[in-house]
C-alpha cells in the first residue's frame, strides 16, 4: 500500500458511506484494518451486529505501564434535509477546505490517528505501546463502544486516551455524562364522551412532566461544564380525540456532571414522577472529566501549545464521547477529547475539515505517543 499523506488518507475515508442510520461500518473497518496489519500491527475486527464493524490494533506493550489509547468512530451522520454545494462522499478540496460528511466528525481525525501510529509501528517493542480503538455505531449513542466495553479480554487495557473527536487541535479535558429514559404510562380507555369512566395517561404524563420541568439536582454546577441539566424531549400518547388514551410515553435527556451516581439520580426522578410511572433507560453514559492539572493532561496541554494561538485554555466538549463507555473498560484513566475537526461543523450540511489542522494532528499524535513510549 502506498504511503499516504493524512489528507489523501481522510478522503479515501469520505469515500466510503458510513452514514449512520443504517452504519455499515465494514468495508471502512476493514479498509483501516487492512492498512494497520500491513503497518505490522497486531489487529482484530470485533462486528457488534452484521457489517457493524469496530478495529481494534495494538503495537509494542512491555508489561510495565499500560498502553495508550486513541480512539475514533467510523460512523457518520446523516445528510440532512438540506442541499450539499459539495459531494459529500467525494473528498472535494476548496482551499484550505476538505468537503464531506464526516469530514471534521471525524474521519480527519481516524486518518490522523492512523498516520501517527504508521510512525511508529515498529519503534514500540519494549515500550508501553498503543491501543487504537475504531468504533461502529458512535452516533446512535455510542453502541459499538458499549458492546467492546463488555469485551475486557479483547480490550485489554490502557493507561490514558486520546479522543480524536473534532476540537480544531484544542484538548478538551473531558465532556458531561449522559441518562436518557422513557417513562410508560397507562390509565383505562373509555369514550371521549364520558371521560368519567376512564383513567387518562396523558394527564399522569403531563402532571409528570410539570414535576421535571422543575427539578432541583441539588447539585453545584461544575466549574468548567457548568450544571447539570434535564429536558423532556419526546411525548407521545392517545389513540384519537375521541378516546379517553390508555397509554403515554415521554422521553427524558439528562446530561450529569463528573460524580454524579445515575442509579440514585434514577431513583429520586422515579420518586417524583411517581408509582405510576414505568422507566426504561436506554443510554447510560458518564461523565468523563481529567483535573486540567493532572500530570498528563499538563504534557498534552505543552505539546498542543506551539500548534495554537495561545496556551489551551481549560475547556469540556458539547457532545458525549466513546470514552464514557472506554472508561468502564480502561478504568477511569486520563482522557483528553483532541482531534482536528471544526468542532462546530460536526453534523453540518457542507461539513468540512482544516487541511492544515489534520496534519497538525498528525504531530501532535505523533508527539503524544512519543511522550507516552520514551525509552
Ligand atoms: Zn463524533
Amino acid at each position: 500500500m502506498a504511503i499516504q499523506d493524512a489528507v489523501a488518507l481522510t478522503k479515501s475515508l469520505l469515500h466510503y458511506d458510513t452514514v449512520n442510520p443504517p452504519g455499515q461500518e465494514a468495508d471502512c473497518a476493514r479498509h483501516a484494518a487492512k492498512l494497520l496489519a500491513d503497518w505490522g500491527f497486531k489487529v482484530d475486527c470485533h462486528d457488534f451486529e452484521p457489517g457493524r464493524t469496530s478495529v481494534i490494533a495494538r503495537a509494542g506493550g512491555n508489561g510495565a505501564r499500560a498502553p495508550l489509547c486513541l480512539t475514533g468512530h467510523l460512523d457518520v451522520v446523516p445528510l440532512g434535509t438540506r442541499a450539499w454545494s459539495h459531494d459529500p462522499f467525494a473528498g472535494e478540496t476548496d482551499g484550505d477546505r476538505l468537503y464531506g460528511r464526516g469530514s471534521s466528525d471525524m474521519k480527519a481525525g481516524v486518518a490522523a490517528i492512523l498516520l501517527a501510529a504508521r510512525s511508529f509501528a515498529n519503534k514500540l517493542q519494549g515500550t508501553p505501546g498503543v491501543v487504537l480503538v475504531l468504533t461502529a455505531s458512535e452516533e446512535n449513542g455510542c453502541i459499538g463502544s458499549r458492546h467492546l466495553a463488555a469485551l475486557p479480554q479483547l480490550m485489554g487495557t490502557a493507561g490514558a486516551i486520546v479522543v480524536g473527536e473534532p476540537t480544531a487541535n484544542h484538548p478538551y479535558v473531558g465532556h458531561k455524562g449522559s441518562l436518557k429514559f422513557h417513562a410508560g404510562f397507562r390509565g383505562v380507555s373509555a369514550h371521549g364522551s364520558m371521560p368519567e369512566l376512564g383513567e387518562n395517561a396523558i394527564y399522569k404524563a403531563a402532571r409528570a412532566v410539570g414535576r421535571l420541568e422543575s427539578f432541583d439536582f441539588a447539585q453545584a454546577p461544575h466549574p468548567v461544564m457548568g450544571a447539570a441539566t434535564l429536558s423532556v424531549g419526546t411525548i407521545e400518547g392517545g389513540s384519537g380525540v375521541n378516546l379517553v388514551p390508555d397509554a403515554a410515553r415521554i422521553g427524558v435527556d439528562i446530561r450529569t456532571l463528573p460524580g454524579m451516581d445515575h442509579a440514585g439520580l434514577l431513583a429520586r426522578l422515579r420518586t417524583l414522577m411517581g408509582e405510576d410511572a414505568h422507566i426504561e433507560p436506554f443510554s447510560d453514559l458518564p461523565a468523563v472529566w481529567t483535573a486540567p492539572d493532572a500530570q498528563w493532561m499538563q504534557r498534552v496541554f505543552e505539546i498542543c501549545t506551539p500548534f495554537l494561538a495561545a496556551a489551551p485554555q481549560v475547556r469540556t466538549a458539547t457532545y458525549m464521547t466513546d470514552a464514557a463507555n472506554l472508561r468502564k473498560v480502561y478504568g477511569e484513566v486520563p482522557t483528553v477529547v483532541l482531534g482536528p475537526g471544526e468542532p462546530q461543523m460536526a453534523h453540518q450540511t457542507d461539513e468540512y475539515c482544516s487541511m492544515a489542522r489534520i496534519r497538525q494532528s498528525v504531530a501532535i499524535y505523533e508527539a503524544i505517543i512519543g511522550d507516552w513510549c520514551r525509552p
